[in-house]
């Protein structure tokens, strides 16, 4: 075989990227990677970890509103000062992209800062800011370049801004107008209404959250409006005009119109595969440019390879990361001592951060339905302990699917605080196959909202 500069050369360093290249260094692989932005992609710098940062900053506006139920006085109105959040963000997303710096130099990969193209299936160019170009060969290429956030083409749409934008706007937003109601639509919304903006979101379906168990939906619907989100559904936006005074003028495909500083359009996300000269080197693609591979995540070329955004799978962080390390088990064999690693698709729990927030792992009730025909299905919905002195009206929903032919728990669903905090841990019990009777078997702890998972005792259906 041919000389080549390197063993695997990584194309993106996010998190699927960035874990590949280490654990490949880790087998003894002479490993390259070009990422021509700040390390650690989509969920470090405009993704899961400032919108985390920014869902806690806004629960504060709760907390400060319950309190007075607890005997709390607040002297004065707490305010928000953006500035300081988003400074203490921007520091927080600059330590995490010098650890990810550090991986890599710990690791021994060669890092560029450089934007990688594809010139055959060994070589890659890489170019640098100030044009400079080099090329690299590698026995195995590995794209991992994420996705990027899609706006539809419609009058005004050049206004809109994407989440990409959100964590760092000049201003406040004090009347922010989401489009679309999929995780980053919802969050945001409520994300930004909890900081102290008036929010609206239009969604052009039935309801928000389209693939979840629908009980959820309407639950989480239902919740968000409680809290002040203006939730309008069958509603898409015609067109955004600028007004003399900075703010946008929308007018939705049913005539209303509405003011706001700040149009989000949350509309999905598109694979980021612009400039990687993917065509010419023959790399299949399918609609929208995700990138085809087979269950090894091999491309139509046999020496390149993708996972995570830019395959379009599930765009989760927890997936890119496991797919990583399946492919490095694969390419350069598995950790001593233990097999190599498969990736199985099932049971994968997911949050989405909502205030309340959403939990869920494995069937809604309706894929449930469909897949094994006779289920019993188990839910409580109250006014979770804290809430009884904080003087809320938010509710808690608790949610198991149960296959009736084998009392295996096939799903379970939580909207409430801590939701993902809470379903992570029974995502275990769901891929060790739990049945309904060994949750009962499972003492509760008192007094938490966890607890309902294993005192249903009735099913509702
Ligand atoms: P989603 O696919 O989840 O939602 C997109 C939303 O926009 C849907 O409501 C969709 O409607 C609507 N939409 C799509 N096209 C149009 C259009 N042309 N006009 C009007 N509305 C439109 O994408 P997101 O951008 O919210 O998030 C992308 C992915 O990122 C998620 O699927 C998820 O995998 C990941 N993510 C995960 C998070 C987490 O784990 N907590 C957080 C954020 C993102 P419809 O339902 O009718 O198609």
């Amino acid at each position: 075989m041919a000389s080549r500069d390197f063993d695997l050369f990584v194309i993106g360093g996010g998190s699927g990227g960035v874990r590949a290249a280490r654990m490949a260094a880790a087998r003894g692989a002479r490993v390259g990677m070009a990422e021509s932005g700040r390390m650690g992609g989509t969920c470090v710098n405009v993704g899961c970890i400032p919108k985390k940062l920014y869902s806690y900053g806004a629960h504060y506006a709760e907390a400060f509103a319950e309190s007075a139920g607890y005997g709390w006085r607040i002297a004065q109105a707490p305010t928000l000062d953006w500035a300081t959040l988003k400074a203490h963000r921007a520091r927080e997303i600059t330590r995490l992209n010098d650890i990810y710096e550090g991986l890599m130099t710990n690791a021994k990969v060669l890092r560029l800062q450089a934007h990688g193209r594809l010139i055959d299936a060994h070589t890659v160019e890489v170019v640098t800011d100030d044009g400079g170009a080099q090329r690299h060969t590698a026995r195995h290429i590995l794209i991992a370049t994420g996705g990027r956030p899609f706006v539809p083409e419609f009058p005004g749409s050049e206004l809109a801004v994407t989440s990409d934008d959100m964590f760092d706007l000049p201003a406040f937003p004090r009347r922010l107008l989401v489009v679309g109601g999929g995780y980053i639509g919802c969050e945001m919304a409520s994300i930004f209404h909890g900081l102290g903006a008036q929010v609206t979101l239009v969604y052009r379906g039935e309801q928000i959250l389209r693939g979840f168990d629908e009980e959820v939906r309407v639950f989480t619907a239902d919740e968000m409006r409680k809290a002040g989100v203006d939730l309008r559904v069958n509603s898409d936006v015609a067109r955004i005009e600028p007004a003399a005074d900075g703010t946008r003028q929308v007018t939705l495909k049913n005539g209303d119109t509405l003011t706001a500083d700040v149009v989000l359009y949350a509309t999905g996300r598109r694979a980021n595969v612009e400039g990687l000269g993917l065509p010419a080197v023959g790399v299949r693609q399918a609609a929208h440019g995700a990138i085809e591979v087979d269950e090894h995540f091999t491309t139509s070329v046999p020496s390149v390879y993708a996972l995570g955004d830019v395959v379009g799978r599930l765009e989760l962080t927890p997936v890119a990361l496991a797919e990583a390390m399946v492919l490095v088990d694969r390419l350069f064999g598995p950790e001593p001592g233990k097999p190599a690693r498969q990736m199985d698709y099932d049971n994968i729990p997911t949050a989405v951060f909502t205030h309340p927030p959403i939990g869920t792992v494995g069937l809604s009730e309706q894929q449930a339905r469909e897949r094994f025909g006779a289920i019993q299905v188990f839910r409580s919905d109250f006014k979770p302990l804290k809430h009884t002195l904080s003087g809320s009206s938010e509710r808690t929903l608790v949610k198991l699917i149960v296959d009736a032919a084998t009392d295996r728990v096939v799903g379970l669903h939580m909207v409430g605080q801590d939701a993902g905090e809470i379903v992570q841990g029974f995502a275990v019990a769901l891929k060790c196959g739990a049945t309904k009777a060994q949750f009962d078997a499972t003492i509760g702890i008192h007094p938490t909202s966890a607890e309902e998972f294993v005192t249903l005792r009735t099913p509702a259906r």
